[in-house]
């Protein structure tokens, strides 16, 4: 059973609005609808065939975008529904919030981020708000998803004060140095603890992260040594399951304790004392600092691991040369995408290449180098590969 919702909590009931007003959806809430809606785009299917930290096709049990928002949308639950936030608003939070990311992960982030450097730059935070705001093409009455204020303020996590200030009232809170709701923080958080761990997982499955090496922070090495206290017997994938979920307990439940003390001290009794408020959610002190530690570790080990930045290199070059083919000649690009380029320039480029799934940029790379890149000796698959079943 759901407890009732706390009068800190957005209710959709009381929301901002959407930028089209619509007649209320008469058996669901407000944000139950952003969630539906999210769920059902184009975008958030796309995120299928998108990178996480490994290339899409590297091998079928590394985690994607899509199955990554999967994992963060059910730690957010939990911990929204202990805290008594609304979990619908924590969940389309959840699942759109990579909803902009480019093919390649952030190396393909990088390289369209630089190639729009003369016209403003690409960041894939802001991208999400532009595929729900505007990309999206389902419904008849309004481009992009019309989602609720509450909705797009979470999926904006941060900004320029440049961008703050176009956006207008989505914007105001990053001059302001406002906070997001309660939900849109959980949300964060829950971001974090997904991907830490699964990287954690990723990086032990493909090989490139050494289980010793991890047993020298403090987080895992605690929890492997009670999984191992516990369970003597246990060993290979099964020991690293064990120990990765006793880690996310660790870190959702210290999550859920810090945030409702911060909450009864602030007192806050409503999202607007929350968001004039200091942040709210938040770990205690020592977890922060241990949950810091494994990303320093991930960053330095894993995402800079040596295999995963030649591919990561590879990526690069396939992005830069599209949006560099593509500018030379808009005939290249199907139709409808050469007319917003006539419309708006460069940045319909960009919401092309970002668009695409790793495969489709690999394929529409080779289509037109005639190199093919899906090939194996042409370098792109040569990453890493699962090491266990
Ligand atoms: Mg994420």
């Amino acid at each position: 059973m759901n407890a009732p919702r706390a009068d800190y909590a957005a209710d959709p009931a009381r929301s901002r609005g959407r930028r089209v007003p619509e007649p209320p959806a008469p058996t669901r809430s407000e944000f139950q609808r952003d969630r539906d809606r999210i769920i059902h785009s184009t975008a958030f299917r796309r995120l299928e065939y998108k990178t996480q930290v490994f290339v899409n096709h590297e091998g079928d049990l590394f985690r994607t975008r899509l199955t990554h928002s999967i994992e963060v949308a059910q730690i957010a639950r939990s911990v929204s529904r202990c805290l008594r936030l609304d979990e619908d608003l924590v969940e389309a939070i959840a699942l759109a919030h990579d909803l902009g990311h480019t093919p390649f992960g952030h190396a393909g982030q990088d390289a369209l981020d630089a190639c729009m450097k003369p016209w403003g730059g690409f960041e894939h935070n802001l991208q999400s708000l532009r595929v729900v705001d505007e990309l999206e093409q389902r419904y008849a009455a309004f481009d992009g998803l019309n989602l609720c204020f509450e909705t797009r303020e979470g999926i904006l996590k941060h900004c320029s004060a440049a961008n703050a200030r176009r956006l207008g009232e989505l914007g105001e809170r990053f001059l302001a140095r406002r906070q997001p709701s309660l939900e849109a923080q959980v949300a964060n958080l829950a971001d974090e603890i997904a991907y830490n761990n699964h990287d954690i997982d990723d990086g032990l499955r493909s090989g490139l992260v050494r289980l010793d090496a991890l047993d020298s922070l403090a987080l895992f090495g605690r929890h492997r040594a009670a999984a191992q206290a516990a369970h003597p017997e246990l060993e290979g994938r099964r020991l690293v399951h064990e120990t990765i979920r006793r880690m996310i307990d660790e870190l959702v439940t210290d999550l859920i304790g810090e945030t409702g003390r911060r909450i009864a001290d602030a007192r806050v009794r409503s999202i607007d004392e929350v968001r004039a408020a200091p942040p709210l959610a938040a770990f205690t002190d020592r977890i922060r600092a241990q949950s810091a530690e494994l990303k320093r570790f991930l960053f330095t080990q894993l995402y800079r691991h040596e295999r995963v930045s030649a591919v990561m290199d590879r990526a690069r070059t396939i992005v830069e040369e599209l949006f560099a083919w593509y500018r030379a000649d808009p005939g290249l690009l199907p139709v409808e995408h050469r007319e917003r380029v006539e419309a708006i320039g460069e940045r319909a480029i960009a919401d092309y290449i970002a668009g695409m799934t790793d495969r489709f940029a690999v394929r529409e790379h080779s289509r037109l180098s005639g190199v093919d890149w899906s090939d194996p000796g042409a370098g792109l698959l040569g990453g890493a590969s699962e090491a266990a079943p």
